[in-house]
């Protein structure tokens, strides 16, 4: 094991495993070296279990802006199209569903982590598991990877591919960008996205375990942010569901990298019926004699009545109209690293080669996945960017 591999792969998820199929494909020695007991423990989490591994409309635009010319030029080397070949060549059948997001049809991550399980076994590419890599020596032509147990492995040629720093018990903790910052990298502090939030606000308290359809709006200093629309989940601690996730990456990297204090969230909870809509409604039940308890009876679930009770007791029509469209919700924090499905933040793409992957800063050495700068939406892009990524790493590095 200690020959002078010609590629060496720190990681062994979604990125790391396609960087060395590719690299072996095209004849490279090459070896993954996993902290975890297992591989693609990530990848056995990602869609709740089913593995949404990739999307009908791979764009640049669903990544951050900053990484976009990286991401662009990844993908126009290898596509949607060659994701979903490279996994049908593997015997992997996958289906879309209607809003864009393709899963196995098995709808088991667990058969994605197989089928590429037995692509390495197929190729032969070592794999050391729990070897930590904790330090990298710069070689004249090449590098020594140093594992926590004193271990070593050399290479001419090395791919980091170590993730990012969400769901640090799924393997992924940072250490690795922290080896690339060694040789020079700029690093983008990494922030938790995907990820719920906490309020300080009695309406979540009340409201807890209840989830409806809504439209959010993140509100950053006075300014529109972005916006989503689809569940909503209150918690006891603040808000959830994909409509709260959708927004949470510019969220958390306004308080948690820019210390951004005025940070709100505008929720419309009646996103299907516009203001006037809502205002001529709840007048005409008012007109017909309804107690003001009664008003959100059948728009909203019978908990919003006791939740929105002072709202309910002492205004009129338009200002209970107003109060539910524009319900505003004070963000105190975001949620952790334990509960965020991506890191927002990594090595800058910047210094990276757009068309290897490689670094501009020191020769031989490569990047791939959620190591990077490159935060996709949610719905499958994040482990597309991995396997692209992956792929164009491997086949340079
Ligand atoms: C709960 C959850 C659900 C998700 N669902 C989806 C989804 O459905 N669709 C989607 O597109 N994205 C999803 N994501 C995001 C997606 O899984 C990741 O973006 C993607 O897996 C990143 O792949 P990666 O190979 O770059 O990093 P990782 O999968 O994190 O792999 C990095 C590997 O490197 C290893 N490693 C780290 N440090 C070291 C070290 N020092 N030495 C050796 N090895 C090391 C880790 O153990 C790990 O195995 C989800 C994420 C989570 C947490």
């Amino acid at each position: 094991m200690s020959r002078p591999f010609s590629t060496a792969v720190i990681g062994g998820g979604a990125a790391g495993i396609m960087a060395a199929i590719s690299a072996k494909r095209i004849g490279k020695d090459c070896i993954i070296l996993e902290k975890m007991p297992q591989l693609g423990k990530k990848i056995l989490a990602s869609g709740n279990g089913r593995c949404n591994l990739l999307n009908e409309k791979i764009d640049p635009s669903k990544y951050n802006p900053s990484s976009r010319p990286l991401v662009k030029s990844i993908f126009d080397r290898f596509n949607k199209k060659h994701i979903e070949d490279f996994f049908k060549s593997l015997g992997l059948e996958t289906y879309p569903e209607a809003d864009g997001r393709i899963f196995p049809v098995t709808n088991q991550s667990a058969s994605v982590l197989k089928i590429l399980e037995l692509e390495l076994r197929r190729l032969a590419i070592p794999v050391e598991l729990n070897f930590c890599a904790s330090n990298i020596s710069d070689l004249k032509d090449g590098f020594t990877v140093t594992s926590k147990a004193g271990k070593n492995i050399s290479c001419r040629n090395l791919v980091l591919a170590g993730g990012g720093k969400s769901y640090p018990a799924l393997g992924s903790d940072g250490s690795v960008c922290e080896m690339a910052q060694a040789f020079g990298h700029k690093v983008i502090k990494p922030v938790p996205a995907a990820v719920p939030i906490v309020m300080r606000d009695q309406v979540c308290h009340l409201l807890q375990g209840q989830k409806i359809y809504a439209k959010t709006v993140a509100v950053i200093d006075g300014k529109v942010s972005c916006e989503a629309s689809g569940d909503l989940l209150f918690t006891k601690y603040g808000l959830s569901g994909t409509s709260i996730l959708d927004i949470s990456e510019e969220i958390s990297i306004a308080i948690n990298r820019n210390k951004k204090k005025d940070v709100v969230v505008s929720v419309d909870l009646v996103p299907f019926m516009d203001e006037n809509k809502l205002t001529g409604e709840l007048t005409k039940r008012l007109a017909s004699g309804w107690h003001h308890a009664d008003l959100l009876t059948g728009i909203l679930p019978n908990k919003f009545a006791s939740a929105f009770k002072e709202v309910l007791a002492t205004r009129n029509a338009k200002d209970v109209a107003l109060a539910i469209k524009k319900r505003r919700f004070g963000v105190v924090e975001t949620k952790g690293w334990n509960e965020a499905e991506f890191t927002a933040g990594g090595i800058d793409t910047s210094q990276v080669k757009e068309t290897t992957l490689g670094s501009n800063i020191k020769k031989g050495l490569y990047f791939a996945g959620e190591v990077l700068d490159v935060t996709g939406h949610r719905g499958g892009y994040n482990l597309a960017w991995a396997w692209a990524s992956g792929h164009v790493a491997g086949l340079a590095g």
